[in-house]
């Protein structure tokens, strides 16, 4: 009777490490899971991609995880927000601003490295690429000597070109980053509800569309992670304060082991960092205050959740504007 006590509990034993192992191993799955990593930044996008007509962002995240209003850094300011997104800590904590950025180059001795500085610590022969149209995050927030190959064109077609071009010649990234202008030049230049702005929005997911094809069509995308998000949203002046506008930024993750699910109100775009590192098993640095969120990988790809619309009253006065800028522009058509 004993030994058969002994035998059961030994079994139930064996049996719980094996469930603990299991769900260890599951929970782990995504962790180096990605071959490579492709980030597309699209500067002043805030929410737009649910405003605008967008097929290639809507087919590319369809089955994935996306947040249309991610939290951006409290001071709603390009390198304030692409320094959070490149080096997983706050703004304060890495200090960049438009003006250091343009002015200093940044070494690798610096505090608060980039993720292309692990990236490279990890593979130190992987080819590694930043193609920017604003060129101070080539310049000031990526390092200049970890053999980053850094590509800079001042329009977003040119950029866009510059990619497709890369990945015709055969070349194969561990990690990418882009930045694209266009879209904030519109709300700096016309503001940021103005039909010039709309229309830019839209016209960045047509760039968008391009570089992932650019992408996939080298078959790259069964092995890698595809990353859009945006630095801040826009509002009548540009952006800069602290409205709910300028603090909404897309983050959507695309991949195999993606849950299709709409991310948690809780994510920030600077997650975009430890999201990174993790799908190419890179261990996150301790100081990181970006995180992986809970629900993007490890859960049954056949979940479905409802839609993640725009919510609250700053939303809904948003798709107003955005159908009233249409309605006009409809009704000076008919009079052209
Ligand atoms: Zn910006």
């Amino acid at each position: 009777m004993k030994k058969t006590v002994s035998v059961l509990l030994s079994l139930v034993l064996l049996l719980s490490c094996g469930v603990t192992a299991f769900a260890e191993g599951a929970s782990d799955d995504s962790f180096g899971a990605y071959e490579h990593v492709f980030i597309v930044g699209i500067d002043g996008m805030g929410t737009s991609f649910e405003l605008v007509d967008s097929p290639n962002f809507d087919r590319i995240f369809a089955d994935n995880a996306y947040r249309h209003d991610a939290h951006t850094e409290t001071l709603t300011v390009s390198a304030q927000n692409w320094g959070s997104i490149l080096t997983g800590v706050d703004y304060m904590t890495h200090g960049f601003t438009n003006g250091s950025c343009e002015e200093n180059e940044r070494g690798s001795d610096s505090p608060n490295n980039s993720i292309f500085y692990y990236a490279r610590q990890q593979f130190p022969d992987a080819e590694l690429v930043s193609f920017n149209n604003w060129d101070a995050i080539n310049h000031g927030i990526i390092e200049n000597d970890i053999n980053v190959r850094k590509i800079n064109r001042g329009t977003d077609p040119l950029v866009t070109d510059a990619i497709v071009n890369y990945f015709e010649k055969g070349n194969v990234p561990k990690l990418m980053f882009v930045q694209l202008d266009s879209v904030d030049h519109a709300a700096h230049t016309y503001g940021g509800f103005s039909k010039q702005y709309y229309s830019a929005a839209a016209k960045a997911d047509v760039f968008l569309g391009d570089i992932y094809d650019a992408i996939d069509a080298k078959g790259l995308m069964k092995n890698s992670l595809f990353i859009v998000v945006a630095d801040h949203g826009e509002t009548t002046n540009g952006h800069g304060g602290t409205t709910k506008e300028e603090s909404s930024a897309v983050l959507a993750v695309a991949g195999h082991s993606v849950n299709k699910v709409s991310l948690n109100e809780d994510v920030h775009n600077r997650d975009v960092s430890a999201i990174a590192l993790y799908a190419l098993g890179i261990e996150k640095p301790e100081h990181f205050i970006s995180a992986v969120p809970a629900e993007l990988f490890g859960e049954s790809r056949e979940k479905t959740v409802e839609e993640n619309p725009l919510q609250g009253a700053a939303r809904v006065w948003r798709k107003f504007l955005y159908t009233f800028v249409r309605l006009i522009n409809l009704i000076a058509g008919i009079f052209d």
